[in-house]
């Protein structure tokens, strides 16, 4: 998809956004996707094989706690987690989410304070969604908010990317490879787009709003192995906070 029909694409889920649920983002269910200059949706090159498995939103307060057993039952595994302040189950797990972000196997990033759609925010309205979700997540979880974040929906442009870069989100984070999860679908078809995409260099979004991953936990964990992959957070991959 060229770049032109990036913004065609966009502009018309962003049409459907009033009417649709919170929790099911059209771009998200998109997997692969050409992003403007400036976003990262891959990892670099590295002689290890390695995907960065994200999590967004957490609406799910029972799904959120299943993630944070995942990682506290596995000390191999790693994750970053796109924190949203408007749900409160961050809140809820914030002592056991600190304490993992405190070893560095899971890192929190920003994706802002109430999922709001950037493309439509004027400048002080993008800065404001930024800057409350960091303080949020330095206030409740005790670590540095970082340089990273994520628009929600993957709604972003140059004017979004150049606002962010002022105030010091100078990474914005997409991805090439969803688990689908976020979508009205089924935990076999999530298992399928799990198979189909946590590959070498991949960065997966993934969504903490259903059990449909949850119910995966297991299957993933042996496909990672069966292929070899490490999982890495963002700062593990990029070197930077
Ligand atoms: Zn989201």
């Amino acid at each position: 998809m060229d770049r032109r029909q990036f913004l065609t694409a966009g502009a018309a889920a962003a049409s459907l956004l009033a009417a649709s649920d919170l929790a099911l983002n059209p771009l998200d269910a998109t997997p692969a996707f050409a992003w403007p200059k400036g976003c990262i949706d891959v990892l670099p090159k590295s002689s290890t094989k390695r995907m960065a498995w994200t999590l967004d939103d957490g609406f799910s307060q029972s799904a959120l706690t299943s993630y944070v057993k995942l990682l506290e039952d596995h000390s191999d595994l790693r994750m970053t987690m796109f924190v949203l302040p408007r749900s409160g189950a961050w809140k809820h797990l914030a002592k056991p989410i600190s304490a993992l972000a405190a070893t560095g196997r899971l890192q929190l990033a920003n994706h802002t304070m109430t999922h709001a759609n950037l493309l439509r925010l004027d400048a002080a309205g993008i800065k404001r969604e930024l800057q409350h979700c960091g303080h949020y997540i330095e206030d409740n979880f005790n670590v540095s908010a970082g340089t990273y974040f994520r628009p929600p929906f993957g709604y972003i442009d140059e004017r979004v990317i150049k606002i962010a870069h002022d105030i010091g989100y100078t990474s914005p984070v997409l991805w090439f490879g969803s688990t689908g999860s976020d979508s009205n679908t089924t935990a076999a078809k999530v298992w399928g787009l799990c198979q189909k995409w946590m590959l070498d260099g991949r960065i997966v979004i993934d969504h903490a709003n259903s059990n449909r991953t949850v119910q995966n936990f297991d299957r993933i964990r042996t496909l990672l192995k069966s292929r070899g992959l490490h999982t890495v957070t963002i700062k593990d991959a990029f070197g930077h906070n």
